[in-house]
C-alpha cells in the first residue's frame, strides 16, 4: 500500500452546521480522524462513519497526548496509507499548532492538505451579536492569545491601536490583561464582553467595563473557553442576542454590580 495523507481540517466552533462542505468531504472518506476538545466531536460519528476516532484533546493545564506524540500518529496513519483527517476546532492556523502538524508531515514525506475553518475569533463574538468591525465604529481587530501573559509592550500598542481586540485562551489571565490595557492607557468606560462556550447550550456572555470586567467575570464564574472582546463593537450586542441582554441586565441590578 501506498503512503496515505494528512487533511488538517477546521471543525469551526462547535456547531457541526459550521462546518465547511470541503470539512465535512473530508470526514466521510477519512480512515482515522483525531480530534481535539472543541471540535465538533458529538456528530464525528455520523460524519466519519468509516474512520478510526481518536481523541487527542487537551484541557487547560492537562496535557493527555502530547504534541510530538499527536505529531507521531499523524504521521505513523498515513505512512500505513490510510487517510488520516486532523480535526481542530475553529481555523487550523488560528493558535492550532497546525503549521507544526503540517511540518511534521512534510518532514515524513507525507503529503497535505489543509482545509480552513469558521475561527472562533470571529463566529464567538458574532454568537453573542457582536461584529468584530462595524463602519465608522471599529475597522481592525487584533487577534491575540492570552495564554501567556501579554508585555508591557504589547498592551501599549493593543492600547493605542483603537479597534477591536479580541483575546483567545484569555480567561486565566484576564486579571493581568484588563489591568495591563488600563495601565497603557485604555479608556476604563470600554465595553467588554466574555463569550463562554459559543454555540453550545451553555453559551453566555458577561459584559462589564474594562475597570470592572475581571470583577464581573469573577462573579459570574467565567471559564474557558471563551472569547474576549474589548472595544466599542461591544456595544451592538445590545442589538443582537437576547440571552446576552438578559445576563447584562442581571449584572448591572445587582448590587455593586460592575457592568
Ligand atoms: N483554532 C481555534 C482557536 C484555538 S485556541 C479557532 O480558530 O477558533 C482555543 C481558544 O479558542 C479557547 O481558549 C477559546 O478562547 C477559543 N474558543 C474556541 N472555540 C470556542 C467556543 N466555542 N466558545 C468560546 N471560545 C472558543
Amino acid at each position: 500500500m501506498g503512503v496515505g495523507s494528512v487533511t488538517l481540517v477546521g471543525g469551526g466552533p462547535g456547531d457541526p452546521d459550521l462546518l465547511t462542505i470541503a470539512a465535512a468531504r473530508a470526514l466521510a472518506s477519512a480512515d482515522v480522524v483525531l480530534y481535539d476538545r472543541l471540535a465538533p466531536r458529538d456528530a464525528l460519528a455520523e460524519l466519519a462513519p468509516h474512520a478510526e476516532l481518536i481523541d487527542v484533546g487537551k484541557r487547560p493545564g492537562h496535557h493527555p497526548i502530547g504534541q510530538g506524540e499527536i505529531e507521531r500518529l499523524l504521521v505513523e496513519h498515513a505512512l500505513r496509507g490510510a487517510a488520516v483527517v486532523r480535526l481542530k476546532g475553529g481555523d487550523p492556523f488560528v493558535f492550532g499548532r497546525g503549521s507544526e502538524e503540517a511540518d511534521a508531515c512534510h518532514r515524513a514525506g507525507v503529503p497535505v492538505r489543509v482545509i480552513p475553518g469558521v475561527t472562533s475569533a470571529i463566529a464567538v463574538p458574532a454568537a453573542a451579536g457582536i461584529p468584530v468591525t462595524h463602519r465608522e465604529v471599529s475597522r481592525l481587530f487584533t487577534v491575540v492569545s492570552g495564554h501567556a501573559p501579554l508585555e508591557r509592550s504589547e498592551l501599549e500598542h493593543l492600547a493605542g491601536l483603537g479597534g477591536t481586540i479580541v483575546v483567545l485562551m484569555g480567561v486565566s489571565n484576564l486579571p493581568s490583561i484588563s489591568a495591563g490595557l488600563l495601565r497603557a492607557g485604555m479608556a476604563p468606560e470600554t465595553p467588554v464582553a466574555v463569550v463562554e462556550r459559543g454555540y453550545s447550550a451553555g453559551q453566555r456572555t458577561t459584559f462589564a467595563e474594562l475597570a470592572q470586567i475581571r470583577e464581573a467575570a469573577d462573579r459570574a464564574g467565567v471559564r474557558s473557553p471563551a472569547v474576549i472582546v474589548i472595544g466599542e463593537v461591544v456595544h451592538r450586542a445590545r442589538l443582537g442576542d437576547a440571552g446576552a441582554e438578559a445576563v447584562l441586565v442581571d449584572a448591572v441590578s445587582r448590587p455593586g454590580g460592575g457592568a
